[in-house]
């Protein structure tokens, strides 16, 4: 039953996968009479391919705030985060604020919101990668462990908060699925093709984390494993914090197995999904896209939330070291193709239905 009453959330995002997250969230949200949504956007991703174009490709509402807060240490990010959201939630007295994965936005929001007495909903609660070196990890624990509403995109997911004791923190765990396989079916057929030479067969690689690009020793391996080692040429879309370091760090990226491209559009990245022979990368988002689209994923990282992917045998975690990535090429170009619809991981599609009603449920 939707009240008559208006209900007013506040949904703060800053960061890519948080604007193709919020996307088909918002889209139900706007099904519904009765909700108003106000976006934050904290500025967090800035550079128009980071972050435009997805408000006009999934035509997300324009924010009404825009914080402008980029470019910092982890800890002055996240203070003026909260400094600033802090304001405009006393402003706009929302009934609850909503929140998306693990980024310093996500832990500002949370933070500045339930100081003031106001609920949090948080999207893609209790994954975990155990790895506490992580900002993303720190950032997820502590806004979980704040937050009334839990939406768990997976079963592993509903699992930690369980086996953490959340069950007894008077928060609520709401098995949702994965709003990003929402947005996997939504634009299925919707793809769009990016304006760059594509090679017939290609690996599709992009590399971001902190924790690969921080570390001279982990973003030299895997350029060079990518460079001089892939069966295929290597389409890396490159994030702006990538770029900065292949720079600062003098990394000859140069050789033609190596196709370095701006970042693109989600529809874009859908279509070259669609057509890689794998995909190689550290983005979270991506290991499951890479799932969605009957591709092998081989993870450069050492460890990951999205653990199922590994237990199936879909996604190779292969951390930084060279020999092991070599490893995992040659097997996953052996490997017969497989079906994703023959595995049931991340719900039904209907995980941001799932969202909206539960939310609409609890305000009224
Ligand atoms: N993505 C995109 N264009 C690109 C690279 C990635 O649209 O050039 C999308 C990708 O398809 C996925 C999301 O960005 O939906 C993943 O975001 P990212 O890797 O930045 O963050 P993570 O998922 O690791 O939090």
């Amino acid at each position: 039953m939707e009240n008559k009453i208006k209900k007013k959330i506040v949904t703060i995002i800053g960061a890519r996968p948080q604007f193709i997250k919020a996307a088909v969230v918002s889209r139900e949200l706007r099904k519904r009479t009765g909700i108003e949504e106000i976006i934050i956007h904290t500025g967090q991703h800035f550079d128009e391919n980071m972050s435009k174009i997805f408000f006009d490709e999934l035509e997300i509402a324009e924010p009404k705030y825009n914080l402008g807060i980029s470019s910092l240490s982890q800890g002055a990010m996240t203070g003026k985060m909260i400094e600033s959201i802090e304001k405009i939630v006393i402003d706009e007295r929302p009934d609850l604020v909503l929140l998306y994965g693990d980024t310093n936005s996500t832990l500002a929001g949370a933070l500045a919101t339930v100081k003031l007495n106001i609920p949090v909903a948080h999207v893609e609660a209790g994954l975990r990668s155990f790895n506490n070196k992580m900002p993303e990890e720190i950032n997820r624990i502590l806004t979980d462990r704040i937050s009334s509403l839990l939406f768990t995109p997976t079963d592993k997911a509903t699992e930690n908060l369980t086996a953490e004791g959340f069950i007894n923190l008077g928060a609520r765990i709401i098995p949702s699925g994965d709003v990003m396989y929402d947005s996997a079916i939504l634009y299925k057929n919707n793809e769009k093709i990016p304006d760059i030479e594509i090679p017939e067969k290609f690996i599709l690689a992009t590399i971001h984390r902190p924790e690969t690009t921080d570390s001279y020793e982990n973003l030299i391996n895997c350029i060079n494993v990518l460079k001089n080692n892939a069966p295929f040429p290597v389409i890396l879309s490159l994030h702006p914090r990538t770029k900065d370091k292949i720079k600062k760090y003098k990394i000859d990226t140069d050789c033609g197995n190596l196709m370095l491209i701006d970042p693109v559009s989600y529809r874009e990245m859908q279509y070259l999904l669609g057509r890689s022979e794998f995909v190689a990368t550290d983005s979270g988002g991506l290991q499951k896209e890479s799932f969605f689209n009957g591709k092998y994923c081989l993870t450069l990282r050492t460890e990951t939330e999205w653990v199922e992917l590994v237990d199936n045998g879909t996604n190779y975690v292969c951390g930084y070291d060279p020999v092991k990535i070599i490893e995992a090429m040659d097997i996953i170009v052996k490997k017969d193709r497989f079906d994703p619809a023959s595995y049931d991981l991340y719900g039904n599609g209907n995980a941001s239905k799932i969202i909206v009603d539960t939310i609409i449920d609890y305000l009224n």
